[in-house]
């Protein structure tokens, strides 16, 4: 049995930036910590974002802690940029990421440790950071009819780019960040496009400053301290309003319908009987968002009846051992540079057997 003092587990934003926090107040990769991931390099969930997802594109992504992500060139797939970026990071801080290793339970171990069984052998560990992000958890909603569907239906995190779909008419559901851009890249080759939400999409006015980034995690952790499972980042902080959404509204590709009631073997419907409304579809593309990837720990018993996981900071209230990174209120690259460093903060402190501070209720 392999002992360390902290896994963290995942190689994303969240796990890079705790490791190097570790790595920064005198822990060592290897002896005293190991970061592990299943994905087959780096860059984390970025690794696999669709080809024309451009560097440009993105909404703001945050430099990992102590490196600036320089000279990235705006239109290169943010896969390629990213992916590098991290890749450089690792090395320059002697992270020894170990991949692929997947870790499939956290459960407790001996003498008040973890045990954290993994594809490559297991792992007893005083304290865990968990940065799992959600990319391996695409969430689909289940409508009437889905199954009869004749047309092919697929995930944004199966999406590779709009080429595939010339000729063919898309519906696309979801309101958020993933499901315009698809439609603004789609509509161009395909024969037709309905978009299709649950709720009327919020578009928002002017700059993601400051001020509204703090009121929208203030928001999601809101729901946290709760222990309901996060909202996704576009609910709470509204579609940006840029030149190409605009054009996107002008010429009716951003035309929102309503969710459809049920799935027919060759499109979608609304209303029943002689109000029946059809639209024809050859594919249906779920951009209907991601949940929390934490499946691995769930012989810890840490969820709440609300579903989610209660966190004070990033400690998860029913074990002090387990931080959650990139969960909830730090689920963005800024977030989970802030996050990183405070798990770290806080483990030090555990380990150092000095009482954590109290849980705030
Ligand atoms: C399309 C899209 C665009 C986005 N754009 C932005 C943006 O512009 N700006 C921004 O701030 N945020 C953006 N986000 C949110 C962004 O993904 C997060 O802010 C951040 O990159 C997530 O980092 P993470 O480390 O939490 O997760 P990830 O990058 O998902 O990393 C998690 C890692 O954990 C590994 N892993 C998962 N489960 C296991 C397991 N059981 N065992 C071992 N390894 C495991 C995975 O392989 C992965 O490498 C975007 C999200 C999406 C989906």
């Amino acid at each position: 049995m392999r002992e360390v003092e902290v896994v963290v587990i995942g190689a994303g934003q969240a796990g890079l930036s705790s490791a190097y926090h570790l790595r920064r107040t005198g822990f060592g990769p290897d002896r005293d910590f190991v970061v592990l991931d299943h994905s087959p390099g780096p860059g984390g969930a970025w690794q696999f974002r669709w080809p024309s997802l451009t560097y440009g594109k993105v909404h703001g992504m945050h430099a990992l802690p102590g490196m600036e992500l320089t000279d990235a060139a705006a239109d290169r797939p943010s896969a390629e940029v990213i992916g590098a970026y991290f890749d450089r990071y690792e090395r320059a801080f002697d992270l020894r990421v170990r991949r692929p290793v997947d870790v499939r339970a956290v459960r407790e171990g001996d003498d008040g440790r973890l045990l954290v069984r993994t594809s490559d052998g297991d792992w007893s560990t005083r304290a865990l950071i968990n940065a799992t992000g959600t990319w391996d958890r695409p969430f689909w909603p289940r409508y009437p009819g889905q199954r009869s569907f004749r047309g092919r239906q697929l995930h944004t995190a199966q999406y590779a780019g709009p080429e595939e779909f010339a000729g063919q008419r898309v519906v696309v559901v979801g309101g958020g960040a993933s499901g315009t851009q698809h439609l603004l890249e789609i509509a161009p080759y395909a024969a037709a496009t309905t978009w299709v939400t649950r709720r009327p999409p919020v578009f928002r006015e002017g700059p993601f400053d400051q001020e509204t980034g703090r009121a929208a995690v203030a928001l999601v952790e809101e729901r946290v301290r709760l222990g309901l499972p996060p909202r996704s980042v576009v609910s709470v902080t509204g579609l940006p309003l840029n030149d190409a959404v605009r054009r996107g509204l002008a010429d009716g590709v951003l035309d929102r319908q309503p969710m459809f009631d049920r799935i027919a073997p060759d499109g979608v419907e609304w209303g029943d009987g002689p109000d029946t409304r059809r639209v024809g579809a050859d594919v249906i593309l779920w951009a209907t968002g991601f949940r929390a990837a934490l499946d691995h720990l769930r012989p810890l018993r840490l969820r709440e009846p609300g579903g989610g996981i209660r966190v004070e900071g990033t400690r998860a209230v029913a074990d002090p051992r387990v931080h959650l990174v990139g969960y909830g209120p730090s689920a963005s690259t800024i977030g989970a540079n802030r996050a990183g460093r405070a798990a770290v903060r806080d483990i030090r402190r555990l380990l150092a057997e000095e009482p954590a501070e109290p849980a705030v209720a």
